[in-house]
């Protein structure tokens, strides 16, 4: 317990009657970079917002190192913050706009000279360090943003969407870029994201929030494999989803008639029979090997290039459109139109209340 940093209690929030933020509890470890994921308007904004202090909550606590700081006013908190927008002073250097928070604590020069250097370096912005805000690009500027509120040495750092403002390559050099700066000084990140690669590429544990509540929290494998609910499955990556009825029930496993036919999920949530259900697999649990059980046969609608994969959408007889990967020996050789016949292993397969 004692290396929780911020813990979040109950936080409640409401615009007039919209709830935004119906009973947040949360903790983030220190050291750690936190992710909150969500599709927009789930109130993530929000969140950050109270933790920042720019926010008052309706009910609930936040807890800072062990601190109770709902009521602190933000300047107080010694909390930093990196926006989309990198809110740098054009008229300064990098140097200047690094040292700036420096500065203004009245440090000594040499004090603040080897920091700012120490800063540069972490940042990789060293060679630029004489260059305006406008001479940089995107990710350059937002390095000079992270740099600059790193260097006040924050108990906490919050980001909100940090890359969104950068094309796709700076996008992914960046997520590294971040990675690494968050290892070289420790701190404690709270990163607020719609994008779920980010999260899954970048977070060392995440919290998936949809219409003010948190739907799960967990490390990226463990909600990728085990999402709890079907919001959480569906958001997190890539997710085949089938309408059902549960048929039987078994010792260890269970069988669920859909319009695809007899499938066998290995699972431990209590169904009864005929209960509506929804079956889920993701594309690269599937098999092109002979099966027993969830057997499909599909037609090719389209293929696409993958990352060591290829992936496939194929149509069921049924009229269901389900995404399969496959590895690119195999792959090659398909073709539109094609007859694809595959299986689901029973213990990939997730089934979740209908
Ligand atoms: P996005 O990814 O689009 O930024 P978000 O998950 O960060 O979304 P929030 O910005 O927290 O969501 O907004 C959640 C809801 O709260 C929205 O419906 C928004 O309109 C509402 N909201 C946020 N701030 C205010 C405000 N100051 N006054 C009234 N409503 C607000």
């Amino acid at each position: 317990m004692n290396n929780v940093l911020l813990s979040l209690e109950n936080v409640r929030k409401r615009f007039e009657a919209n709830t935004v933020l119906n009973g947040i509890s949360l903790q983030v470890l220190s050291g750690e970079i936190f992710f909150l994921l969500g599709p927009s308007g789930c109130g993530k904004t929000t969140l950050l917002r109270v933790i920042a202090g720019f926010c008052q909550p309706d009910a609930g606590r936040v807890i800072l190192d062990g601190e109770d700081i709902t009521f602190r006013p933000a300047w107080e908190r010694h909390i930093g913050l990196v926006f989309q927008n990198y809110a740098l002073w054009p008229h300064l250097t990098v140097w200047e706009n690094v040292a700036y928070g420096l500065k203004l604590r009245r440090l000594p020069g040499k004090f603040i000279q080897e920091r700012v250097e120490e800063m540069l370096k972490i940042t990789k912005l060293s060679p630029q360090k004489n260059l305006y805000p406008p001479q940089l690009s995107g990710g350059q500027q937002q390095r000079v943003a992270l740099a600059r509120s790193l260097i006040v040495r924050p108990r906490l750092l919050l980001l909100d969407e940090p890359l969104s403002n950068l094309d796709a390559k700076f996008r992914e050099e960046m997520r590294q870029e971040i990675k690494n700066i968050q290892k070289a000084t420790g701190v404690t990140m709270v990163y607020v994201t719609h994008d779920q690669r980010e999260a899954l590429t970048m977070a060392h544990r995440l919290a998936v929030m949809n219409t003010g509540e948190i739907s799960q929290i967990g490390s990226p494998w463990h909600l990728y494999f085990s999402p709890e609910n079907r919001f959480v499955a569906d958001f997190v990556g890539v997710m085949n989803f089938l309408p059902g009825r549960v048929f039987a029930i078994r010792a260890g496993d269970i069988q669920v008639e859909t319009p695809e036919g007899l499938l066998v999920a290995e699972v431990s949530r209590n169904f009864t029979v005929a209960q509506p259900v929804e079956v889920a697999f993701r594309p690269e649990s599937v098999s092109f090997r002979p099966g027993q059980v969830n057997i499909f046969r599909a037609t090719i609608a389209e293929t696409e290039m993958g990352e060591g994969v290829i992936k496939v959408t194929a149509l069921t007889p049924g009229g269901h459109r389900l995404f399969v990967n496959c590895s690119l020996e195999y792959g090659r050789r398909l073709e539109w139109g094609d007859q694809i016949v595959f299986s689901v292993p029973p213990n990939r397969v997730l089934v979740f209340p209908g």
